[in-house]
């Protein structure tokens, strides 16, 4: 999120405002993406460009740990691959890991992650990133860290390890000074009682993302592609936003040039105030779109006009505060 303060929302603006400047103004447009007209069919193979938000992770000689300029972070993420092994149980069309090459790494060292995190950690402090050619251009608000995340190549709720992890990455923030960890999750392995237990280390400073890719069995199908039924899903993040807010992550892609059925829109907005109305706190909703390139090349970039009326309906039908990232 870009700004976690929920009583801030001029402020969450502003910043929002200035990063969206900054991101046009870092902006390299190799291939000029056209203006979209009504009659054009949606976007669907990414133009060739580079931005601060559409590079791919930096592992900076780690294994394990690696650095991202995040929009929905609001700035520097550092990222931790939970599951180098590339394990998840969705197979999402948007996917940007590509499981027809073998994982770099079969398992998460929790040790060797630690001291990665820890260097990586100094190294943001004293700026050392600057020493990097692609980030010497960039100012200072995209280089300040935002927060750890545990995420990676695949479904952090199912790392073997789990609360080793997450205890390891706490211990380095005891150590090194206060950073907020997001958990990045697609809240299949919340009720599972390692993960619980590993939950009980964060604190209230620390966040929860979780995805909810729409509002219908049949369009998740379509889009995460896997044997969890959204009941689960669902079932989940009333567990978890019971217990304490939660962040709704929404990617919504256009597949083969489609943009989403309104009626399925409808459908997910209804899903969110179901929710809500069952007493899950949700502290907003990210709507986004396919950025990097995918492994699906049939998968690409909703316009912003699509993703606006997502956010409208969100808000609309669930009072929920929901934002484009
Ligand atoms: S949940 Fe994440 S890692 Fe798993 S398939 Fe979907 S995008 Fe990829």
């Amino acid at each position: 999120m870009i700004k976690q303060s929920r009583c801030g929302c001029r402020r969450a603006i502003g910043v929002r405002l200035t990063l969206k400047i900054v991101e046009a103004a870092l902006t390299r447009t190799i291939k000029t993406r056209p203006p979209v007209k009504k009659e054009q069919p949606l976007i669907y193979h990414q133009p060739a460009r580079e931005t601060a938000f559409d590079r791919p992770r930096d592992f900076l000689g780690n294994r394990f740990v690696y650095a991202v300029i995040s929009a929905r972070a609001g700035g520097l993420s550092l990222g931790v691959n939970m599951n180098p092994d590339q394990r998840c149980n969705f197979d999402c069309v948007y996917c940007e890991v590509d499981r027809r090459t073998p994982a770099r790494e079969t398992k998460l060292v929790v040790d060797a992650m630690a001291q990665e995190l820890r260097r990586a950690i100094i190294a943001v402090q004293q700026g050392q990133l600057r020493t990097r050619p692609w980030y010497q251009s960039l100012p200072e608000e995209l280089l300040k860290l935002r927060h750890v995340a545990l995420s990676g190549d695949g479904e952090p709720t199912l790392a073997a390890n789990f609360i080793e992890a997450v205890q390891a990455v706490v211990r380095v923030r005891a150590l090194g000074g206060f950073f907020k960890i997001v958990l990045i999750t697609n809240g299949t392995g919340l009720d599972q009682p390692q993960v619980l237990r590993g939950l009980e280390y964060l604190t209230n400073s620390d966040e929860i993302w979780i995805k909810l890719d729409g509002g219908t069995q049949a369009f998740i199908d379509q889009v995460n592609r896997s044997d969890v039924p959204l009941e689960k899903i669902l079932a989940n993040i009333l567990l978890i936003g019971r217990q304490r807010p939660v962040i709704i992550q929404s990617l919504f892609p256009a597949i083969q040039g489609e943009e989403p059925p309104f009626d399925e829109i409808k459908e997910y907005a209804q899903r969110l105030k179901e929710l809500k109305d069952a007493g899950a706190q949700i502290s907003l909703v990210q709507i986004y779109s396919a950025a990097r390139p995918g492994v699906n090349a049939g998968c690409g970039h909703l316009p912003l006009r699509v993703l606006s009326q997502i956010v409208q309906t969100v808000r609309q039908t669930a009072g929920i505060r929901a934002e484009v990232f």
